[in-house]
């Protein structure tokens, strides 16, 4: 087998597990192509967290079973949240896929090339952190680094906690050596990733610490010689402490930008999601935010079509969106998961409502966007810069709010430059490198 192909769906934390993929499999001397049709073994990264993910994936898994048909002797192996939450059922359905994997169970990828092992499903395994396992990154000087794994929430949409069992923290002396490794290798730029990283306990014997222990990672991190910039994702509301908001206002390597999913606007929604936080909690967390650091960028997820949601809940999320003033927002319409509370709540909102009101929040969210970019023109931002931009001969990199900037100028990618905002719109910057 000398060839591999890989795709991954869904979040951040799926991407950064689709390096491990990647890592494991060079490790065994593969090499990656672009499409399947000329690869050996075929493996795809599955998100399950809505309908629509799940859809995208099977129309990718027909083209593997097609491809299977030609060439019995491919591999097609299958990881990530969809078959840990189908199991067995997953391989007894699609018989031609030759290995399953849950997220816990990728440190099998080795065994199962070198032991050639067919038909096998490996789930609900408390493995090692995929953190742990060797990595291969995209860019030279950005990297992630898991520092939780799982969820112990019980948010009652969200199939996560299912699929990636309960909250796991990695050890601070694991994260750290991992930074400095990463930093000794060119890396200006981090990401701390977890579903609820604010909830993160360091379990390191010795260092006993007052106030939030994600607040003291962040100052342990920031203190690493070289390391420009930190950033982490996702926070909960219920978990942002006073603790970390002063950690942010004042660590120079944190960025101005923190990701604070709210789902809602609705106090009753809020209640039915079992989020553990009221609209009122929400707005003076992000408001104690604005007030420590002035120029924060705070972006979120919003959700519509929650099983009883009314026209005048919906109401109060697009007061919440005009109140905050979010940069930015993932927006999504209600999926009802199998396994999860809310996938059986009665008053289940027809598709064409949440349709509608899906619109109505993406153009608030928008308006917003493009509110709180256009403060920023006349302003000078630092870039990171990151490859050429996809229009004529501009450059793209990010601010330290996590805006795409797209600028003018002369530079090169991993250089962070300071640039002069000239235009904005409801999710990019343009401008000039300046001196
Ligand atoms: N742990 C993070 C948190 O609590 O904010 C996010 C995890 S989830 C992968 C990302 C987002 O997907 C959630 O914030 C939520 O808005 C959305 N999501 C999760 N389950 C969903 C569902 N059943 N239907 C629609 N959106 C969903
Ligand atoms: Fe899902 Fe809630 Fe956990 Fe986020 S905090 S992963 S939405 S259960």
């Amino acid at each position: 087998m000398r060839t591999y192909y890989l795709r991954s769906f869904g979040c951040q934390m799926n991407d950064h597990d689709a390096e491990r993929i990647r890592a494991l499999l060079e490790a065994e001397g593969l090499e990656r192509v672009e499409v399947p049709e000329r690869a050996d073994l075929i493996a795809y990264n599955t998100c399950t967290v809505r309908r629509s993910a799940d859809e995208r994936f099977y129309g990718h898994l027909g083209e593997a079973s097609r491809i299977k048909k030609l060439h019995p002797e491919r591999l097609v192996v299958v990881c990530g949240c969809l078959v840990q939450a189908e199991g067995d059922a997953f391989l007894d359905e699609h018989p031609f896929v030759d290995i399953a994997l849950g997220p816990q169970s990728i440190h099998r990828l080795t065994e199962v090339l070198q032991l050639g092992l067919r038909g096998q499903g490996y789930f609900n395994e408390s493995g090692p952190f995929s953190g742990d396992l060797p990595t291969c990154r995209e860019l030279p000087f950005q990297a992630w680094i898991q520092v939780m794994s799982g969820c112990s929430n019980a948010c009652t949409y969200c199939i996560v906690p299912r699929v990636r069992g309960p909250e796991r923290s990695r050890p601070a002396a694991r994260v750290l050596a991992e930074v400095r490794a990463l930093v000794a290798d060119g890396v200006l730029e981090v990401t701390l990733l977890g579903q609820n990283v604010n909830a993160y306990a360091a379990q390191d014997a010795g260092h006993a610490v007052d106030g939030s222990p994600f607040a003291a990672l962040l100052r342990r991190v920031d203190e690493i010689a070289g390391l420009e910039r930190v950033r982490f994702t996702t926070s909960h509301p219920k978990d942002l402490s006073d603790d970390l908001i002063e950690a942010m206002a004042t660590l120079p390597t944190v960025c101005e930008h923190l990701h604070l999913p709210a789902q809602s606007g609705s106090q009753r929604t809020l209640r039915d999601m079992g989020r553990g936080y009221t609209m009122q909690q929400y707005l003076e967390r992000a408001a104690a935010v604005r007030q420590a650091i002035p120029d924060i960028a705070i972006t979120t997820d919003l959700m519509v079509g929650f099983p009883g949601e009314t026209e005048a809940d919906f109401q109060e999320t697009l007061a919440l969106v005009r109140e905050v003033g979010f940069d930015g927002a993932f927006t999504f319409v209600f999926s009802p998961r199998p396994g999860t509370a809310a996938a059986t709540l009665p008053g289940q909102v027809p598709a064409a409502v949440a349709g509608d009101r899906i619109e109505r929040l993406v153009a608030a969210t928008q308006k917003e966007g493009l509110r709180w970019h256009e403060g920023l023109v006349g302003k000078r931002v630092e870039v990171l810069v990151e490859g050429p931009g996809r229009h004529g001969d501009v450059l793209r990199g990010r601010s330290r709010q996590n805006v795409t900037v797209n600028f003018s100028g002369d530079a090169g990618p991993g250089q962070l430059v300071p640039v002069m905002v000239e235009a904005a719109t409801s999710t990019t910057l343009r401008g000039r490198l300046v001196t």
